[in-house]
């Protein structure tokens, strides 16, 4: 139930996503940051496997920062979340395991506002798992867009500059870029799937041919 005017926000999920380099945790600092100017209990978290710049930092890549908790998986998350909170933050989502929607879920439930920065799309673009569930489950989605690195337009892939190790391997400017659908270039598995996929499009089918 909904209490209007009690200064208790309405539990729902936010997320916020896209490629790298896009501000994803520049969005959720922002959005924080107003909560806690007025006055709400926040929390943030992030997945413990993130220890690009710091263990208990959110920092966004033009190094804004918030103090947050690190979970290891989503249950773990969701037990760190205080009775008191209001408002929980989370980054780096996509690197949480499939509980994540359901964690999301029960949060909201229980009145809290949680608002979810992650990628939506790995780098062979693909969707990064537990992310569409939980766009599928959202009231708001924020899809924002980076640059393209190639043409400086509006990007929403983002390219693997190099290639070593599997796709947990986080980002930093020198192994990833951002690109638009024209430049980026996914990598050959992805490359025979896409043709795969147009050769059954093109594909005549058996009946057509007969009967001509
Ligand atoms: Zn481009």
């Amino acid at each position: 139930m909904t209490v209007h005017g009690s200064g208790f926000p309405q539990g729902r999920i936010e997320v916020i996503c896209g490629p790298m380099f896009s501000g994803k945790s520049e969005e959720l600092i922002r959005r924080l940051r107003r909560a806690i100017i007025a006055r709400q209990r926040v929390q943030v978290i992030k997945p413990t496997v993130d220890t690009r710049y710091s263990e208990s930092e959110v920092v966004s890549h033009s190094d804004v920062r918030l103090t947050a908790t690190c979970a290891p998986t989503a249950r773990d998350m969701y037990a760190k979340v205080h009775s008191r909170t209001e408002v929980v933050g989370i980054d780096e989502a996509q690197f949480f395991d499939e509980d994540l929607v359901a964690v999301c879920d029960g949060l909201a439930n229980r009145g809290i506002r949680v608002i979810v920065a992650g990628l939506d799309m790995d780098y062979r673009g693909r969707p990064f798992a537990p992310m569409p569930r939980l766009l599928g489950i959202a009231e708001i989605v924020t899809k924002i867009q980076a640059v393209c690195m190639v043409c400086g337009a509006p990007a929403s892939f983002s390219q693997r500059l190099s290639a070593t190790g599997d796709r947990v391997e986080l980002g930093s400017s020198e192994r990833y870029e951002a690109r638009c659908r024209r430049h980026f270039e996914p990598e050959e598995e992805r490359q025979l799937e896409l043709l795969r996929s147009r050769a059954e499009a093109l594909r005549v089918p058996s009946q057509v041919h007969d009967a001509s």
